[in-house]
């Protein structure tokens, strides 16, 4: 561990706010609730590193969504399927059950509580039970044990998956606060997107937390050059966007996206490297936020891009655990979301991979065409504007259907699905093969792949407060 990051740890422990009181993880706080346990909370072999990476909202429809694609368009099986077919050494394939205190239907921040604290806690909070008690995250436990731990995501770096690992908050959208809790407790790498919840301009209390993190020794970097150009070992700060970085599609299609904001694998890849010369022993978080965004509003190239290159970091951990097999890593998700799958059309269901091809020739994320459409738009452009992004060209029904999605504020029989880009996704459904079950979280259980030191003492069903006291036990020496 970095002097820096220690130094950085021990001010953020003297002197934060009431909320942020670490080393205080009760055994058991009133409200919190951690119903049932499994086997897997002891590791058969001890890790010295762990990667968990988590496909944010992805049902499991979206990994037959990913095959198709990376066979058609890649000529090749995906890396998470690569994992599950042929693993090295320890593997372990399962089901995790993600259920938070407050509902079965979990949001991201209990999700991500759940493994950061080890209790199931009501949605919308971050490290907190329901009665008020701050839990300790799993990256402050790590740097009691003299792990390095790093968070990396292409949504913004303070939104709730890498926030469960590292912060408490009774509100997970108060991201400028986490924001200044990252910087107080120095972690060895953040990379992500996020950029205003640290900037001067706009944060409400107008302190400049990208001085701050340069002030603690911090290597500042701002786009993909800056990222794949650092050297060195000092610890490594990364924010390449506003807000949540871009959609894959859209990020891969456009020269000035591409040119300056770096791929989910690259800042993995960039994460390891500064992990690696920083300690022997880490944790690093690997979030591909998007596809849960993309399953929100049914927007198929969002999503299924977005999990491609996810595959492509999957792909890198995978390079650096053959390089040091004392690596575990950890390849799930958080919930699932909308429950997207491929569904058969055409005679005895023939036509869906040529459907489902379509969706792999898109250039535009359908979140990317709404934001050119208008409420005034004339039938005759807003089919082209489809047509440019999706390639295919609807009807005039087709179309006049959307444009009243667009214009139309008012109830319908469909509550959560008539909005206008799910509108514009039913409708493209017929085209695609691709059709949706809603645009909201789902209960189901989630996959789970390890492989590494520990992986196959894992359960089959996995309560997700588990990996958490699996994580824990990890860390601590024998
Ligand atoms: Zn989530």
């Amino acid at each position: 561990m970095s002097r820096i990051s220690r130094r950085s740890f021990l001010r953020g422990a003297a002197g934060t706010s009431a909320v942020v009181m670490l080393g205080g993880c009760a055994a058991k706080p009133s409200g919190a609730s951690t119903p049932l346990t499994t086997t897997g909370a002891s590791p058969s072999a001890k890790p010295k590193r762990i990667i968990h990476m988590v496909s944010d909202g992805m049902s499991v429809g979206v990994l037959t969504l990913a095959e198709r694609y990376s066979q058609q368009f890649r000529g090749t099986e995906t890396n998470w399927r690569k994992l599950m077919i042929a693993p090295t050494g320890e593997h372990h394939q399962g089901l995790m059950d993600m259920a938070s205190a407050s509902s079965v239907v979990t949001d991201s921040s209990a999700a991500s509580s759940s493994w950061g604290c080890g209790h199931r806690i009501n949605n919308g909070s971050v490290n907190i039970a329901p009665d008020g008690t701050p839990l300790e995250p799993i990256l402050v436990t790590a740097m009691k044990h003299g792990w390095a731990g790093g968070l990396v995501s292409t949504a913004t770096i303070t939104h709730a998956t890498p926030a469960g690992f590292l912060a408490q908050s009774n509100k997970r959208d108060d991201e400028e606060g986490i924001a200044k809790q990252y910087l107080e407790r120095g972690i060895q790498v953040y990379l992500g997107g996020g950029s205003r919840f640290f900037d001067p301009a706009h944060r409400a209390d107008k302190q400049d937390l990208f001085m701050g993190f340069r002030n603690n020794g911090y290597a500042v970097v701002r786009s993909r050059d800056e990222l794949l150009n650092q050297k060195g070992d000092k610890p490594l700060f990364g924010t390449f966007a506003e807000s949540h970085m871009p959609y894959t599609v859209d990020h891969v299609n456009n020269p000035a996206l591409l040119a300056g904001v770096p791929t989910l694998a690259e800042m993995t890849a960039a994460a390891l490297s500064r992990l690696e010369s920083a300690a022997d022993h880490f944790i690093l978080q690997v979030e591909g936020a998007k596809i849960d965004h993309a399953a929100h509003v049914n927007d198929a190239p969002g999503l299924v891009r977005d999990q491609i290159a996810f595959d492509d970091a999957i792909g890198v951990a995978l390079r650096f655990q053959a390089r040091n097999p004392d690596t575990l890593l950890i390849v799930t998700t958080d919930h699932g979301n909308s429950n997207p799958g491929l569904f058969g059309q055409g005679d005895a269901y023939g036509d869906s991979d040529k459907l489902f091809s379509k969706v792999g020739r898109m250039t535009r994320s359908y979140s990317a065409i709404s934001g050119d459409w208008n409420a005034n738009m004339s039938v005759p452009d807003l089919t082209s504007l489809i047509h440019r992004g999706t390639g295919i060209e609807l009807s005039v029904k087709e179309v006049a259907m959307v444009l009243e999605a667009i214009r139309s504020h008012g109830p319908n029989p469909y509550t959560y699905q008539n909005a206008a880009i799910p509108t514009l996704a039913s409708i493209l459904a017929n085209h695609t093969a691709v059709s949706w079950g809603g645009t909201s979280h789902t209960g189901d259980y989630v996959t789970l792949t390890a492989q590494g030191p520990g992986a196959a003492s894992l359960p089959s069903l996995l309560i997700n407060t588990d990996l958490n006291a699996f994580y824990r036990n990890c860390m601590v020496r024998a």
